[in-house]
């Protein structure tokens, strides 16, 4: 099996790239980074809820630094209107850690989770990648896994695992709120049409 640093966003969206990696021959190592999350308790609990499935599964996992005060510098003050450069930035800041980590660990590939959801920026976020790995003198393993995102919901809902239903920063809550409302909006003029 060839080693492999996978920078993960929660445990859902995990399950379906560690089952393909390890399908192709590598053995996963995952690196939580992700000081984007809040607020502070929704935080934990999907770190707790990682922590939970890396322990039940045997894959090991790398808990590495998280820098909230970059997080507020270089990611926030694009704010709501300019959504791609901002999750780009935030995008960013989390895998630039992880390229660190899987340097100093002694890693030669890695991979993230982040594009699994058919909601974030796939070009966006593997041109990061590849930039990033680029510059720590890493191989970037990209792969698009979004086709099974509806198996992953299916599987993370059978093993009962905590799903949240935003991204992670304050602005994706808000953008999600409304994107809810929207939906039962158009449910409801549909249905008194
Ligand atoms: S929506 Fe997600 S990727 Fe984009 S800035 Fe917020 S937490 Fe980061």
């Amino acid at each position: 099996m060839t080693p492999l640093l996978l920078h993960a966003c929660c445990a859902p969206c995990s399950l379906e790239p560690v089952r393909h990696l390890r399908e192709e021959g590598f053995e996963p190592t995952i690196c939580w980074t992700n000081p984007n999350i809040q607020p502070t308790d929704e935080h934990q609990r999907r770190l707790a809820e990682l922590r939970r499935w890396c322990r039940e599964t045997g894959i090991e996992l790398i808990e590495a630094a998280e820098d909230y005060a970059a997080w507020e510098r270089c990611v926030a003050p694009i704010g709501a209107r300019r959504r791609e450069q901002r999750c780009r930035a935030c995008y960013a800041l989390r895998l630039a850690e992880a390229c660190r980590v899987a340097e100093r660990e002694g890693f030669e590939r890695i991979a993230t989770t982040l594009a699994v959801s058919p909601y974030q920026w796939f070009e966006t976020c593997n041109a990061v990648l590849e930039k990033l790995a680029g510059a720590h003198g890493l191989t970037p393993v990209i792969r698009d896994w979004r086709p099974w995102y509806p198996e992953a919901t299916r599987r993370s809902r059978e093993l009962g695992m905590y799903r949240q239903n935003y991204c992670g920063c304050r602005f994706s809550a808000a953008e999600a709120a409304l994107d809810r409302a929207r939906l039962r909006d158009e449910r409801k003029a549909a249905h008194h049409s």
